[in-house]
């Protein structure tokens, strides 16, 4: 494939926008050489700035569960752009969205919309901690939680992809505030509780993580976090900003049947313009400004366009429940296909898959935390990622990441993709 023009195009953005990128994984660094450029998408292609088409694995990184360019969504943000842009007023679509997202997700009673992942996550702490008063946090390593200070430690995603997990920036006041626990380990989470007594105002992960790869939560792990919290009386924070409204209408609450205290939304719940928003039970989301006294606030938080993109969104994602089964059973016809000729071609491999997230670890052991996904090899990776790129098919350039399906992937796209494989398999021995 020619990358020319995309190549002349970072070379102009490096010269005025830090590593030509806005957000840091998207430059490619991790697996060398410059990053495509899209020009345009739709449904589940994406089409480069040299005329090269892809089939997409990342949908902007989790938002596009019904493919690029979805109709209703499109419609809805160019009839609500023409009546005005943001008025930094109350609005009818705030509440009608409200209304929508506290029915279909269990356990929330009230909801707050805000612009991006890192701030539904940054503003659920800071609430649990005015709710709690109490200061300390829990995280899991390799959870990423977006790039406010508290979370920058052990983080997931392009933290570590980049070798920065612990950044330069954050104070080690804010990072004496923030426990490590280990992902997928009970006794972990206990023993900091126990040397912490009182002292915890939240636990935060991912339910299913997607920030070290793809790792589900083995069997009984929610339920005996949730227990902890219980019996700590520490609030129980599932960010699910990956997962809400992809891995069932309600989220992996409903899709495990596991009760949080505070849940952080962003992606789907935005269809592709940005959103984020957390949720949880009257008692917890009046302690909010203007209620009460946690501040919280933003210009263009319940922005209209936004609203109506990701009304139109949940609005479809509502309609059409089978949607979720359409795409794990497309996520699991990849994930055999991929392990089948992987396995045919002798390279070594786990794949992880839950709903409609997979990726593929280049490993023999089970990846089940940060350690054993870091154990993976990473060259492997890179020649894999470059081989798929070459096969037309856009993976995420990082060994961290998952792979998000879309409903608009159809059982072509993935058959192409599994022969992509094959095809990049043979040359990576
Ligand atoms: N939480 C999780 C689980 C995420 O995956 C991400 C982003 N990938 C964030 C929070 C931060 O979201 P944003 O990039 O919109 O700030």
């Amino acid at each position: 494939m020619n990358y020319k023009r995309s190549s002349d195009l970072f070379k102009a953005a490096k010269n005025v926008i830090p590593g030509g990128v806005n957000s840091p994984v998207r430059a490619f660094s991790a697996v060398g050489g410059d990053p495509v450029f899209i020009k345009e998408a739709k449904g589940a292609y994406l089409f480069d700035e040299d005329g090269n088409k892809y089939i997409d694995y990342i949908n902007s990184w989790g938002p596009l569960i019904l493919g690029h360019a979805f109709q209703p969504v499109v419609d809805a943000v160019i009839e609500k752009a023409k009546k005005g842009t943001s008025f930094g007023t109350p609005t009818e679509i705030e509440t009608t969205i409200a209304e929508l997202a506290v029915s279909m997700v269990p356990n929330i009673d009230k909801i707050r919309f805000v612009n991006s992942g890192t701030e539904a996550c940054m503003s659920a702490v800071r609430l649990a901690r005015g709710f709690t008063s109490r200061e300390k946090v829990i995280k899991f390593a390799g959870c990423y939680h977006g790039h406010s200070d508290s979370f920058l430690i052990q983080a997931g995603s392009g933290a570590i992809t980049f070798g920065t997990p612990n950044s330069p920036g954050v104070t080690q006041g804010t990072a004496k505030d923030t426990l490590l626990a280990t992902y997928n380990s009970l006794e972990s989470v206990e023993a900091l509780l126990d040397a912490n007594k009182e002292e915890v105002a939240c636990i935060i992960l991912e339910p299913i993580a997607g920030n070290m790869g793809c790792i589900p939560p083995k069997e009984g792990f929610l339920e005996g976090l949730r227990e902890l919290c219980d019996k700590h009386n520490v609030l129980l924070i599932f960010d699910e900003v990956m997962t809400g409204f992809r891995q069932a209408k309600g989220g992996v609450q409903e899709l495990k049947n596991i009760k949080a205290d505070i849940v952080c939304f962003g992606k789907v719940i935005g269809g592709g313009l940005p959103v984020g928003a957390f949720a949880a039970r009257n008692e917890i989301m009046d302690y909010l400004a203007p209620t009460g006294p946690v501040y919280q606030a933003g210009t263009l938080s319940g922005n209209p366009l936004a609203m109506a993109a990701g009304l139109a969104m949940l609005s479809e994602l509502n309609k059409k429940s089978e949607i979720y089964n359409s795409i794990a059973d497309k996520t699991e016809f990849l994930h055999l296909g991929i392990s089948k000729v992987l396995n045919e071609n002798n390279v070594a491999h786990t794949i992880n898959r839950e709903g409609s997230m997979i990726s593929v670890h280049f490993s023999e052991e089970p990846v089940v935390d940060f350690e054993s996904a870091a154990r993976a090899n990473n060259d492997t990776f890179k020649k894999f990622f470059h081989g798929m790129l070459e096969n037309g098919v856009y993976i995420a350039p990082s060994a961290f990441e998952t792979w998000f399906i879309s409903d608009a992937l159809t059982y072509e796209d993935l058959n192409e993709t599994i022969s992509a494989v094959d095809r990049v398999a043979k040359k990576l021995k």
